[in-house]
This record gives structure tokens, C-alpha cells and sequence, in this order.
């Protein structure tokens, strides 16, 4: 090796990686089924923990179940920069998201172990508890309550579907550590993940660098309408709370249309009461949830949609009540290494593409904590939380290479304070 830039991480020992790690859950469908806290999650867990000391690492697991692997530096004084993701999968999920981030570090630390590179400040990797969220909610629970933003109680006493509680099934598995969930001084974060979109598929792009966390907005429509009976009433005079929200709902998928730029609008989830074939819907409750990077063109679009809403319950007679539920605004990554990623990226020659990220990560929590980045990989087809989830072998591996000096780079950095704190 001439220099430190010719460094390479071994795609093949990462592919290998990620594919003994498939194995832990397998479904038929070629993904994997690994819910937070399960049996399956249990055996990924023991396996990381064994490729960790395998390396010599130091290993502790926090009480919520987090694991992180120190490698120590030159000044272990300084502050570590930390890297990694979540091996936590989503109901017959796929076998790239979260596991990527992940091993990709663990790569990385491999890489550096064998080439016998020393960094001046140690570096961390990690795996969060549970962030899909799928079996207990809220998502992004470890990386939440290490980062202050979630209390570590109201957390251990969600349940499952089957009434299990979350700290009953950490300790079933072995995975309650001793040491107290807190953040601790981080130099820097990375997590390095599948895009989950098509974006950098459609523009032929290998490396997507996240400039940060789209903004999300979201509102709860409460429709009041009057109860009849179908048969005997007429058609003109009623008021029908689901036609009402009907409508509504169309006007919320042609929002992004009709106001242009960056942004997307979606009613998920919908209440119609009381929901019976024989009666005028009386109450409707849905969602609006619109994400943009520009938090005042979101709100613009809101006022606007807002503005309709208000005609049609207004014209079909059904008192309307708007809750502005949850407001975060966009959450921009820290700009010196999200270039620092562009830059590496081209370095290797690699074709890169500044974006932004829809959907919402543990780097979310630990950009409040210190700065952060992500690095983007296609997903095939732009399918993700699925069996079918896909990434080419060799883009696993660039994204790793890109991490692997993106690290290296910033574990080299002295300065104690570090790069912009947002
Ligand atoms: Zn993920």
C-alpha cells in the first residue's frame, strides 16, 4: 500500500458478512425476519459480539440494550468517532437495511486491524436497540434515549402485540447491560445505509450524500357528519363524514402537484365511525403527513390544503377540528462532513449525488448530539422493507470504502472541539 488514500476495505469478506448475518431469520422470500428483542435478534446480537472481540475490541452493552465496540487510539482523552446502524429488521424485511451500516464499520475496523492502522482518537461502532419499531413502538428507541430524547423507563414499559414488555424481553435475551443509557462525549457520528428510494438509481448514482432529515409535518382531521339510516334518507341534505374526508384525501395526493418543489404528501392511516354499511358515516379521523427540506414551502402547502379543506366541510356541511400533531423541522447534517462525503466519494471515483433523506434514521437523534452524517447506497428498484430489498454487491462495498476514510479522516482530526456543532 503506497499511501493511506490506496486503502481498501475486502468487499468480499463484507458480502460474506452480510450474508451469514441473512441467515439469522431467513424467510423463504430471501429476507429476513429479526424483530427487535426476539430469539433471532438474540443470536445476530451474540454472533456481532464474538466478529467484535475477534478484532479486540472493547465491548459494553447500555440498558437498553445497545452495543458498542471501542478500538482505542493514540489519545484516548479525545473524544471517539462513532459509527453504525441497527441489525433490527422489519416483519419479513430485507437483508440490507440497518445490517448494512453495521457491518460496513465492522469492515472497516477489520480493515484497519489487519493493515495495523493506528487513528489518534479511538473509534466506536454501534448497534441500536430496536429502531425499526415495528414490534414496540416508537422507532429509534436506543439511539433516542441515549441521546436524551426519550425517557428510558416509558420505553421499557411498551408492550408487543402480545402484552410483552420491552425491558422484560431485554432481559430474556440477555441484552440489559449494566451500563446506564447517557450519551457519552461523541467526536462525530456516521451511519452508512440503503437509500429506500430510487432516486439514486434513476440518476445512475452510486453514492447519495444526505445533506440531512427531510422536515415532518403532521396533522389530524377530526370530520363530524350527521348518523342515518341509508335506505330512507335522501341523497340531497346529507351530511357524510367519509365523502367529506374523501375528498379531502384526493386534494392531499395532488398537493405536491399543485404547489411545485420538493415535497411529499400522504394520508395514511383513516377512522370512519361508525363504520357500518347501513349507516351515513358520522365522525371521520385521518392523517396528513407532509415532508419537505424546505420547512416553509411545507407550510405553505399546508395553508393551502388548509384553505380546501375548509371549502369542502364547509360545502358538505361537516364540521371540521385540525390538531397540529407533531412539527419537526428539516434537520440538516453537519456541512463540513457532508461534504467531507462528497468529497471521498469523488476521490474514489465513485459518481455522488447530493440528496436528502425522507424517512427517518438513528442518525436523526444523534445529529442533536453531535455532528452527523449518512451515506447513501441505490436500494434495487427502490424497494425496501421488503424480502425483495436489494443492493449490488459492489455498491455495498463503495459505500464502504467511502465510510472507511470518512472515518479515518475524522479519527485523525486532533481539535477537541470539533467541526460545527449545529
Ligand atoms: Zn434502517
Amino acid at each position: 500500500m503506497a499511501s493511506i488514500g490506496d486503502l481498501r476495505v475486502n468487499g468480499k469478506r463484507l458480502r460474506e458478512s452480510l450474508e451469514r448475518m441473512a441467515r439469522i431469520g431467513a424467510t423463504s422470500g430471501g429476507g429476513v425476519h429479526r424483530l427487535a428483542l426476539s430469539d433471532e435478534d438474540k443470536e445476530a446480537r451474540d454472533l456481532f459480539v464474538k466478529w467484535l472481540k475477534d478484532i479486540g475490541l472493547k465491548v459494553t452493552i447500555d440498558e437498553m440494550g445497545n452495543i458498542f465496540g471501542k478500538r482505542a487510539g493514540r489519545s484516548n482523552d479525545l473524544a471517539p468517532v462513532m459509527s453504525g446502524s441497527h441489525m433490527d429488521s422489519q416483519p419479513q424485511g430485507g437483508r440490507f437495511d440497518g445490517i448494512l451500516g453495521v457491518m460496513a464499520t465492522l469492515e472497516v475496523l477489520r480493515t484497519l486491524y489487519e493493515n495495523n492502522i493506528s487513528t489518534e482518537r479511538p473509534i466506536v461502532i454501534v448497534n441500536w436497540c430496536n429502531e425499526e419499531g415495528s414490534r414496540f413502538s416508537p422507532a429509534m428507541v436506543g439511539s433516542g434515549v441515549w441521546a436524551g430524547a426519550l425517557d428510558r423507563d416509558w420505553v421499557y414499559n411498551r408492550t408487543d402485540i402480545d402484552g410483552k414488555r420491552f425491558e422484560d424481553e431485554l432481559i430474556r435475551i440477555g441484552y440489559k447491560g449494566r451500563e446506564p443509557c447517557v450519551r457519552h462525549p461523541t467526536y462525530c457520528y456516521y451511519e452508512y445505509h440503503i437509500e429506500q428510494g430510487p432516486i439514486l438509481e434513476r440518476e445512475k448514482k452510486i453514492i447519495g450524500v444526505p445533506k440531512g432529515i427531510v422536515g415532518i409535518h403532521w396533522y389530524d382531521i377530526y370530520l363530524e357528519g350527521e348518523a342515518n339510516q341509508v335506505g330512507p334518507t335522501p341523497m340531497e341534505g346529507r351530511r357524510d363524514a367519509l365523502c367529506a374526508a374523501a375528498e379531502m384525501i384526493l386534494k392531499v395526493n395532488t398537493l405536491p402537484q399543485r404547489v411545485g418543489g420538493n415535497l411529499v404528501a400522504t394520508v395514511g392511516e383513516i377512522q370512519n365511525y361508525p363504520n357500518s354499511r347501513n349507516i351515513i358515516p358520522s365522525k371521520v379521523h385521518f392523517t396528513v403527513d407532509i415532508r419537505s427540506w424546505d420547512d416553509d414551502h411545507a407550510q405553505r402547502a399546508w395553508e393551502m390544503l388548509r384553505q380546501d379543506f375548509e371549502q369542502i366541510a364547509l360545502r358538505r356541511g361537516c364540521p371540521m377540528q385540525i390538531e397540529d400533531t407533531w412539527n419537526v423541522s428539516h434537520s440538516p447534517f453537519d456541512k463540513s462532513l457532508v461534504e467531507r462525503i462528497f468529497r471521498i466519494s469523488t476521490t474514489l471515483g465513485y459518481p455522488s449525488l447530493y440528496m436528502v433523506s425522507g424517512a427517518g434514521h438513528d442518525a436523526s437523534y444523534m445529529n442533536q448530539v453531535c455532528p452527523t452524517a449518512m451515506i447513501f447506497v441505490p436500494s434495487v428498484g427502490g424497494r425496501s422493507h421488503v424480502e425483495v430489498e436489494m443492493t449490488k454487491w459492489e455498491d455495498c462495498e463503495a459505500g464502504a470504502n467511502v465510510l472507511l476514510h470518512a472515518i479515518i479522516q475524522s479519527a485523525n482530526e486532533k481539535d477537541k472541539i470539533g467541526p460545527s456543532i449545529q
